[in-house]
């Protein structure tokens, strides 16, 4: 996908992967872009040291678009359903 078509296709309000630093991907909606730099607010729910998840939210700014997911990049859901998005 072009740089030109991930801008054209961003908006507020869409579900993006966040790439953690423990490579899991993270829920986030943009909040905010600029190019293929997005506002995130990423969801978290962390098992701690007892397994208990610890439910929680972080906001990430600027966050680079890359399709090879590296730690502290965005991508598009792989599951994402496109068939059903315009719908
Ligand atoms: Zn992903």
């Amino acid at each position: 996908m072009s740089s030109q078509a991930i801008q054209e296709d961003l908006t507020e309000t869409d579900l993006v992967h966040y790439v953690a630093y423990n490579q899991r991907h993270l829920a986030g909606i943009v909040i905010g872009y600029e190019e293929n730099r997005v506002d995130l607010v990423i969801f978290t729910n962390m098992h701690n040291v007892n397994g208990v998840k610890n439910f929680g939210h972080q906001f990430q700014q600027e966050v680079p678009y890359s399709v090879v997911p590296l730690a502290g990049t965005w991508h598009w859901p792989e599951k994402r359903r496109d068939e059903t998005r315009d719908t």
